[in-house]
C-alpha cells in the first residue's frame, strides 16, 4: 500500500521558529505548506525543502487571504492534518504612556485574529476528514510565550495577545475534542530569532541577563521549539489536547532570585 504523507500548514514559516518547524516536520516525513507575509521567501523555502512542499503568500490577519490560501492548500495537498499558528510580530516596547494604539491593534491582530482565522478555516477542512486509528482528524498547535504568564513592562499588547492565545487554545480544544481535533500550545522562553535580535538591537532585551534568569543558562535554539511542536502534532500526542507545553529552559519554574541558580558552566 502506498504511504500517504501527512500535511501541515505552518504560518510565518519563512523565518525563525516557523522555518525551523517546517524543516523539522519535513524531516519527519510531513508535507509542509509554508505560509508567510513574504510569499517569495516562503516559496523559496518550500523549494529548499524539496518535492511535496509548497509556499504561499498569506497575511493571517486578512479574512479573504486566509480563506483563499487554505482552499488553495487543500486543493494542492488534498487534505490538512496539522496547523501551526506561528506567525507573530514583536511589540513596540515603549512605556505605556508613549504607546501607539495602531501598533497595539496590529500585535493583537496578528496573534489573536490570525490564530482565530486560520483555525476557523482549517478546522472546517479537518472536520470533513476521516479519523485516524486514534480517532484524530487533525491537530493544531498555537504559539504562546513566557509572556502568556508573566508581565513584561512596556509590552502590553504582546502579553495580552499571548495570554489570549492560551485562552483560545483551551476554548478550541474543548469545543473540538469530541470531533477529533486536538488543539495545544507551546510556550517558548527567549529563542534566538530575528524577532529577538530586533529587540536586542532596540535595547529592549539584555541577552546576558536572560541567560542568567534562565535555569538552563541560555536562550533556546529554534530547532528545540520546533521539536516540541512536531511532537504535539504527531500521533505520539494522540491523547493530549488543551495543554500548554513550556519550552523555556525552566524560566517559569523558577521561584527564586537568579543567584539561587548558581553560575552558568561553559
Ligand atoms: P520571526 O520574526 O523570526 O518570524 C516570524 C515570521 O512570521 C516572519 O517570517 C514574519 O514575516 C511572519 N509574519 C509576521 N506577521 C505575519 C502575518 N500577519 N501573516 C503571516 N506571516 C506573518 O519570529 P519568531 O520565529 O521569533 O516568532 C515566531 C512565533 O514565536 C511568534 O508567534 C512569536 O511571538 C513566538 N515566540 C517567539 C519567541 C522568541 O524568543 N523568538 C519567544 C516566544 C514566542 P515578515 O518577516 O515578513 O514580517
Amino acid at each position: 500500500m502506498t504511504h500517504i504523507p501527512s500535511v501541515a500548514i505552518v504560518t510565518g514559516a519563512a523565518e525563525g521558529i516557523g522555518w525551523a518547524t517546517a524543516q523539522c516536520l519535513a524531516n519527519a516525513g510531513w508535507h509542509v505548506a509554508l505560509l508567510d507575509l513574504n510569499g517569495d521567501l516562503a516559496k523559496q523555502r518550500a523549494r529548499d525543502l524539496g518535492h511535496g512542499h509548497t509556499g504561499w503568500a498569506c497575511d493571517v490577519t486578512q479574512l479573504d487571504a486566509v480563506k483563499t490560501c487554505v482552499a488553495n492548500v487543500r486543493q494542492a495537498h488534498g487534505l490538512i492534518d496539522a496547523l501551526v499558528n506561528n506567525a507573530g510580530i514583536a511589540d513596540q516596547t515603549l512605556l505605556t504612556l508613549e504607546q501607539d494604539i495602531n501598533a497595539f491593534d496590529r500585535v493583537l491582530s496578528v496573534h489573536l485574529r490570525g490564530t482565530f482565522l486560520m483555525s476557523q478555516h482549517v478546522i472546517a477542512c479537518m472536520a470533513q476528514q476521516v479519523r485516524d486509528a486514534q480517532g484524530v482528524r487533525g491537530a493544531i498547535v498555537n504559539i504562546g510565550s513566557i509572556a502568556s504568564f508573566g508581565g513584561i513592562p512596556g509590552r502590553n499588547a504582546y502579553c495580552a495577545a499571548k495570554a489570549g492565545v492560551l485562552g483560545m487554545t483551551r476554548a478550541l480544544a474543548s469545543e473540538w475534542a469530541r470531533r477529533g481535533i486536538r488543539v495545544n500550545a507551546v510556550a517558548p522562553g527567549y529563542v534566538k530569532t530575528a524577532l529577538v535580535e530586533k529587540l536586542a538591537e532596540q535595547g529592549a532585551i539584555d541577552g546576558a541577563a536572560i541567560a542568567r534568569r534562565t535555569p538552563l543558562g541560555r536562550m533556546a535554539r529554534t530547532s528545540e521549539v520546533a521539536q516540541a511542536i512536531a511532537f504535539l502534532v504527531s500521533a505520539q500526542a494522540s491523547y493530549i489536547t488543551g495543554a500548554v507545553l513550556p519550552v523555556d529552559g525552566g524560566w517559569m519554574a523558577l521561584g527564586a532570585p537568579d543567584a539561587a541558580l548558581g553560575p552558568i558552566e561553559v
